[in-house]
C-alpha cells in the first residue's frame, strides 16, 4: 500500500513505538519517513510482554502473523514471597477469556523484527544512521530535520518517538530531565529453558508456561518464557542509593547476592546468568506533548517514560501510534488539520499516559512491600484469589478487574475514534431515543455480543 503524498509525517526513531506508529500512520494513507540513529535495525536482548491492550493492534495489523510462534501464551500467573511461599495468582484463561484477546510473551528482537517487516509492507521508508540533530519547525507550517550526516528532510508533521533521551523533546523543552522517582531500577537477564531443564532443583519452575513474580521489600523478581518458549527471561527489581540514571554494567557477585535468599529454586537460575546490565527506571512528566504550532509531537518514552512495573512502557507507545493513526486519518480524508489531529491526540492521551505512570508506581509499590503489617495486608487481600473466589478488588493488579479492564481491555484505535466524533460533531455519538452512548454500549453489552448483534451495530452509534 502505497502512502498519499499530500501528508508527509516523519518519525524521529524506529524503536518499538516508532515502528507501531508508521504502521497505523501508513494504513491511515499518509506517507511516511522513518528516521533512526542506529546502524542497524534492532532491540536489545530481553523479554517483553504484549498485554491485551497491544495484542490487540498486533492482531488488527497482522503483525502477530509475522513474528508467529515466538509470540508465546502462558498459563498462569503466581504472585509469591521471595522464599517461594505462593499468596496470589490467576489462571490467564480467566483474564484473556474476559477481554478475547491474548498476554502475549515475546524477544524484543522478535516484536521488532516483526514491526519493521508489516510497517515496510505498508510502504513507509525507514532510513538508519540518520541520527536528527536539528529541528526547524518555529515557522510553523512544514518542518524540516537535519541529521547528523547532513541529508535534509520536510515534514508535514514531526512526531519524536526517540526515546527517554529524545532530541525532539529536548528541542520543545530544553528545560525538562527524566529522572527516576526513586532509587529503583532493574536487571535483565535471559537463561536458556535447556540449561534449566538440567537442574534438578530449578527444573520444577519451568515444567509449565508460567509467569512468576517474587516480592520482597524494595525488590522483586518477575519471569516468564520468550523465543517459542526456549528461554526464561528475567527481570530483577532492586534499588540503589544515589539512583541510576544510566545504564550500566553490574559486577555479577554483586547481582547474585542482591537475591541470596530467594527461592532456592529461582536462586538456581540467577546463578546460571552470565552477565547481566542495570538499568535505570525514568519518569518523564510534561505538560504539553508538542510545539506551538502543533507540526510537531512527541510519543512513547519521549513524552511519558514509566516505570515498568506494569508492563506498559512500549505498549502505551504503541498506543499512541494507533491514536495518532485514527487522527491523521481524517487529515489524510481532509476532514481535521495537522493542528486539530494533534489536539485530539493530546486530550485523549495524556490523562491515559499519566494514569499508567500511577498505576505502574503504584504497583511497584505493592510489590516492594516490606514484610509487617502492610505486606501482610496485602497477602490476605491476594490469596482469597487462590482458593478461587473472583475478587471484585485484588492487590494482583495484573488480575484486578477495575485495572484489567481499564489497562489491558483498553483499545486506544476506539477511544479515538470517539473523540474524533466529538471533535468533527460537536457531541458524543449516542442513541437519540435512549442517550445511550456508543462507549457505554461497548463497555456493559457489546462485549459479549456477536458482530451482528451489537447494540452499537443495530442503533448505528
Ligand atoms: C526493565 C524494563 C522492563 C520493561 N518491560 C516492559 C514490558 O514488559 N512491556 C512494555 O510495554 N514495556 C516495558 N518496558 C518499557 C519499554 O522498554 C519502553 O517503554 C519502550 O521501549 C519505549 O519505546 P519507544 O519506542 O518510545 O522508545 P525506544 O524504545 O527508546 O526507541 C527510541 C528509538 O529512537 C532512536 N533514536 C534516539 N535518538 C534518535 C535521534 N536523535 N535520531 C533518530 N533516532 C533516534 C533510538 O535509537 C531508538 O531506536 C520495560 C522497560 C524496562 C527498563
Amino acid at each position: 500500500m502505497s502512502g498519499n503524498p499530500q501528508l508527509h509525517v516523519g518519525l524521529c526513531g524506529a524503536g518499538i513505538g516508532g515502528l507501531a506508529a508508521a504502521i497505523a500512520i501508513a494504513r491511515a494513507g499518509a506517507e511516511v519517513t522513518v528516521l533512526e540513529a542506529a546502524e542497524e535495525l534492532g532491540e536489545i536482548g530481553a523479554g517483553i510482554q504484549m498485554t491485551p491492550n497491544v495484542a490487540r493492534l498486533l492482531i488488527a495489523w497482522g503483525v502477530d502473523k509475522v513474528i508467529g510462534d515466538n509470540l508465546v501464551q502462558f498459563e498462569e500467573l503466581n504472585l509469591r514471597r521471595k522464599d517461594g511461599t505462593r499468596v496470589g495468582g490467576a489462571p490467564l484463561s480467566r483474564i484473556e477469556g474476559a477481554l478475547g484477546l491474548p498476554w502475549w510473551l515475546v524477544h524484543r528482537h522478535h516484536l521488532h523484527q516483526g514491526l519493521a517487516e508489516v510497517a515496510r509492507q505498508h510502504g513507509c521508508n525507514i532510513h538508519i544512521k540518520s541520527r536528527v540533530s536539528s529541528i526547524d519547525y518555529q515557522s510553523g507550517g512544514k518542518v524540516n530535520v537535519k541529521t547528523e550526516s547532513g541529508k535534509t528532510y520536510t515534514f508535514d508533521l514531526l512526531i519524536g518517538s526517540d526515546g527517554v533521551k529524545s532530541v525532539v523533546r529536548r528541542t520543545l523543552f530544553p528545560n525538562v530531565e527524566p529522572s527516576p522517582p526513586t532509587g529503583n531500577c532493574a536487571y535483565r537477564a535471559i537463561v536458556p529453558y535447556a540449561q534449566i531443564r538440567q537442574d534438578p532443583i530449578a527444573k520444577e519452575l519451568v515444567e509449565k508456561k508460567t509467569m512468576e513474580i517474587w516480592m520482597a521489600e524494595d525488590k522483586y523478581v518477575i519471569s516468564y518464557p520468550i523465543s517459542a518458549g526456549e528461554d526464561f527471561n528475567m527481570v530483577l527489581s532492586h534499588h540503589r542509593n544515589p539512583p541510576v540514571s544510566t545504564v550500566q554494567d553490574v559486577n555479577m557477585e554483586d547481582f547474585r547476592n542482591e537475591y541470596k535468599d530467594f527461592d532456592p529454586r529461582l536462586k538456581r537460575i540467577i546463578d546460571m546468568v552470565p552477565s547481566a546490565q542495570r538499568w535505570p527506571l525514568l519518569a518523564t512528566r510534561l505538560e504539553s506533548w508538542s510545539s506551538p504550532q502543533k507540526n510537531v509531537v512527541l510519543m512513547g518514552d519521549a513524552a511519558h517514560s514509566m516505570v515498568n512495573h506494569m508492563a506498559q512502557g512500549a505498549a502505551t507507545s504503541m498506543e499512541d501510534g494507533a491514536f495518532l493513526g485514527r487522527c491523521l486519518r481524517e487529515v489524510v480524508q481532509n476532514r481535521i488539520s495537522v493542528s486539530d489531529a494533534v489536539t485530539i491526540y493530546e486530550k485523549g492521551r495524556m490523562p491515559k499516559a499519566s494514569l499508567k505512570q500511577q498505576i505502574s508506581f503504584l504497583n511497584g509499590a505493592i510489590w516492594h512491600l516490606p514484610d509487617g503489617p502492610a505486606q501482610e495486608a496485602r497477602d490476605r487481600a491476594m490469596m482469597k484469589e487462590l482458593d478461587g473466589e473472583q475478587l471484585l478488588r485484588s492487590p494482583n493488579l495484573y488480575a484486578d478487574p477495575a485495572t484489567v479492564l481499564d489497562v489491558y481491555g483498553y483499545n486506544a484505535e476506539a477511544h479515538a475514534d470517539d473523540e474524533l466524533v466529538k471533535f468533527i460533531e460537536g457531541r458524543e455519538r449516542s442513541d437519540q431515543r435512549t442517550f445511550v452512548t456508543k462507549k457505554e454500549a461497548e463497555k456493559v453489552m457489546d462485549w459479549f455480543l456477536p458482530e451482528s448483534e451489537k447494540l452499537s451495530v443495530r442503533a448505528k452509534l
